[in-house]
């Protein structure tokens, strides 16, 4: 199986290729189809396993096909971490000039983030360094319909009653 089966825009196609992405890593075979069809995702997989692009890829083909704006935001533990995923969306969006990425993280100047999320752009990056509350904080502000993927290395007992409390429905993952 390849990324052909995915339907996903040609262009889109293009750039997998281009970053050497010639089959789905085994969470991305579980987690692109679920997360197309718009369902909550609880998924646990490590570092190295390709979430990242397993929850982007549904997020950048959503906002080729609608005008909201933003249409995806990621909230990241810490900074590096936030760089390197906007890095991956950046890859994975270019040659699609409708889209744009801004890049949201404490410790640098607040003007030119905030002028950048005034611009149109479909996926945004926040770090906080791991309080509960400020994520539901967050999350509260988002509109009710919104589809939410919580992606963990591991899924201890308090990650799993916040799941419950943020997610509806939510389809499991793991690998
Ligand atoms: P992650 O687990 O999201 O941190 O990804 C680990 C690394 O694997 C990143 O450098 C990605 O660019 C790369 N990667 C993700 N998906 C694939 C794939 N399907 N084929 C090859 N490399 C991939």
């Amino acid at each position: 199986v390849d990324f052909e089966h995915c339907g996903f825009p040609e262009a889109l196609n293009r750039n997998l290729k281009a970053s050497g992405y010639e089959v789905p890593t085994p969470i991305q075979m579980q987690m692109i189809p679920v997360g197309l069809l718009g369902r909550d995702v609880l998924a646990s997989a490590d570092t190295g396993s390709g979430k990242t692009a397993a929850f982007l890829l549904p997020v950048i083909v959503r906002a080729l096909s609608q005008s909201k704006s933003p249409s995806g935001l990621v909230l990241t533990p810490t900074r590096e971490l936030a760089i390197q995923i906007e890095r991956q969306a950046k890859e994975l969006m270019s040659g699609l000039p409708c889209l744009r990425t801004a890049l949201l993280v404490g410790g640098l100047p607040a003007p030119p983030q905030r002028h950048r999320l005034r611009q149109r752009i479909q996926a945004d990056t926040m770090l906080k360094m791991g309080f509960q509350q400020q994520v539901l904080d967050v999350l509260e502000q988002l509109p009710r319909d919104c589809q939410t993927v919580l992606a963990s290395a591991t899924i201890p007992a308090s990650i799993e009653q916040l799941a419950g409390q943020l997610l509806r429905d939510p389809v499991t993952v793991t690998a």
